[in-house]
């Protein structure tokens, strides 16, 4: 199979299969891990076949061939081997590219699991939200460079409840050491102050060292703004997978 990767990551297969090219290419790397982790079971054995699939495209794949379909024509057979190379190192070259803070929260997605190493003390942790941000300092613990992360609304931050489901996370740690809550009577879910708790992955200016924030933000009482930073940690990003 015959296949360039650019720079920027992306794919461009032989010419019959420019619809796959294109299917390819509009996978994030957590998806395209996840069929890489699949096709890697199926070459060690663990299972038989497997298969994937976007819009019209179908991949079957057992651990000799790979058989592409374009609805149900098949359009095309390959070594398991030669596509997972393939893919491997699309992945490779996207990860590589991992620069701006959404790359960055990519990464939890293709990283085994996040070890806490350090937390950091913060100097303030409350802040009333009336302005278009509020900005954290914070100096790093390797490097001791000052760091100034902005918190926007609606901008900065994702779903801890969805962390948790990952399984990559030792949510205990974070409810001991009072970094996220968790209280049946109010949510199912861990929340900061009575609002649902959000993360962010930063990454010291000048080293580049990895931090995990905590942090809850909106309204707590009518018409008063507040966020609260619970814990900024130092993280290590596991092994990749
Ligand atoms: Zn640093």
């Amino acid at each position: 199979m015959n296949y360039k990767i650019n720079k920027e990551g992306i794919i461009s297969l032989e010419h019959r299969y420019w619809i796959l090219s294109g299917e390819l290419n509009d996978f994030s790397i957590s998806e395209l891990d996840t069929i890489i982790k699949d096709m890697n079971n199926v070459l060690e054995g663990k299972y038989s076949s497997s298969s994937f699939s976007k819009n019209i495209i179908t991949v079957n794949f057992d651990n000799q061939k790979v058989i592409i379909e374009d609805l149900d024509k098949v359009i095309g057979e390959e070594k398991t081997t030669l596509f997972f190379k393939a893919i491997k190192e699309l992945i490779n070259i996207k990860r590589k590219n991992l620069t701006s803070l959404d790359n960055l929260n990519e990464l939890i997605f293709s990283v085994t699991n996040i070890n806490f190493l350090d937390i950091v003390i913060l100097k303030e942790k409350h802040f009333e939200y009336n302005h278009p941000k509020v900005t954290i300092h914070f100096n790093c613990l390797k490097c001791c460079c000052n760091n100034n992360v902005d918190i926007i609304n609606y901008q900065t931050g994702r779903n801890f409840n969805d962390l948790v489901e990952l399984g990559k996370i030792d949510v205990e740690y974070l409810l001991k050491n009072d970094i996220v809550r968790y209280d049946k009577a109010i949510s199912k879910y861990y929340i900061i102050q009575k609002l649902p708790t959000l993360y962010e992955l930063l990454s010291c200016d000048s080293c580049q060292e990895k931090y995990m924030m905590f942090f809850s933000l909106g309204e707590y009482q009518p018409g008063r703004d507040i966020c609260e930073v619970s814990g900024l940690l130092r993280i290590d990003l596991g092994k990749e997978v």
